[in-house]
């Protein structure tokens, strides 16, 4: 017999809500890595995730009491790392950040703070772009705040490793400014594949 696809979660609209579940804690901060969106980027890992997508890149950070704490520390290093001129920006994974809000609302407030528009901010979501719009008002806040958004959860049976920052082939990566303008999904300019 056939092996089982195995499926991730699907949550009810509003069902999982970041201030019951998220514990503030970050399972990893890499800066300056090439590898998580364009260009040379921040990259903050938030701890806690309940898509539990079979074959999750980052299984560990699905917990949300992983890791450690999200500190103002690690914040001011955060935004002293994005100072450097050759950085284009910041991203958020996980983990899942809208299931996170409380850190990164802060962190991408203080970012158009200090550096406006001159920093983008990327982040990946198991969430479908139609699934954020019927959330809750912080998940919608931290969509408001995003440039890029790749959106989706990672299905097993349409994984595809040639892609461009993304492990299976439902997963787009979003215009966000474009998109909530123009009230429907704009994919990204320069996708490649
Ligand atoms: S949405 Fe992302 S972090 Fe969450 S289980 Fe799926 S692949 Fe892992």
């Amino acid at each position: 017999m056939p092996r089982p696809i195995r499926k991730p979660n699907n949550p009810m609209p509003k069902e999982w809500r970041a201030d019951q579940l998220s514990k503030n804690k970050i399972a990893d901060y890499k800066p300056f890595n090439f590898v998580d969106g364009e260009g040379i980027r921040c990259s903050l890992y938030v701890s806690g995730c309940q898509f539990l997508c079979p074959g999750c890149y980052n299984v560990v950070a699905q917990n949300f009491n992983y890791g450690q704490a999200y500190t103002k520390d690690l914040e001011d290093q955060i935004i002293e790392d994005l100072r450097q001129p050759y950085v284009q920006g910041l991203t958020l994974l996980g983990g899942e950040p809208f299931l996170n809000t409380p850190v990164c609302l802060q962190l991408v407030k203080r970012i158009r703070r200090e550096f406006g528009h001159q920093k983008d901010i990327w982040s990946w979501t198991g969430y479908t772009w139609d699934e954020l719009k019927d959330e809750t008002q912080d998940k919608a806040e931290l969509l408001s705040y995003l440039d890029i958004l790749v959106d989706g959860r990672f299905l097993e049976e349409k994984k595809d490793l040639t892609l461009q920052f993304r492990g299976s082939s439902n997963q787009r990566i979003i215009d966000v400014p474009k998109s909530i303008e123009k009230d429907q999904v704009i994919i990204w300019a320069d996708l490649k594949r």
